[in-house]
């Protein structure tokens, strides 16, 4: 056994009942126990700077595009934008998501 990377402090911990990893949304964290940990909302992002977020398309296509976080329920999960996205050259459903963090 190694020893932990990061002090147990470090670690966010999860909120409710252990989730069966079968169960799991890939879309969101779970701690060691299996406790989905609350993800990012857009309130808090755009608290954080962020105002919209990347878009990429899966290969073969690639296509990018920046898309305005304000369109969107300040309660959504930013993980979860993509799900409401198509590609604007392939047509194709739920593109890969990354925040736009501002510059320091
Ligand atoms: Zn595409």
């Amino acid at each position: 056994m190694t020893e932990p990377r990061y002090p147990a402090t470090a670690y966010s911990s999860g909120q409710g009942d252990p989730v069966p990893r079968h169960r799991r949304n890939p879309r969101r964290a779970y701690d060691r126990e299996g406790r989905e940990i609350r993800p990012m909302d857009l309130e808090n992002a755009a608290q954080n700077g962020v105002r919209s977020i990347r878009a990429i398309c899966p290969p073969p296509c690639r296509h990018e595009r920046e898309v305005a976080l304000s369109r969107f329920p300040s309660t959504m999960a930013v993980g979860d934008v993509g799900l409401y996205l198509r590609c604007s050259a392939c047509g194709r459903k739920g593109p890969e998501t990354e925040p736009m963090w501002p510059l320091r």
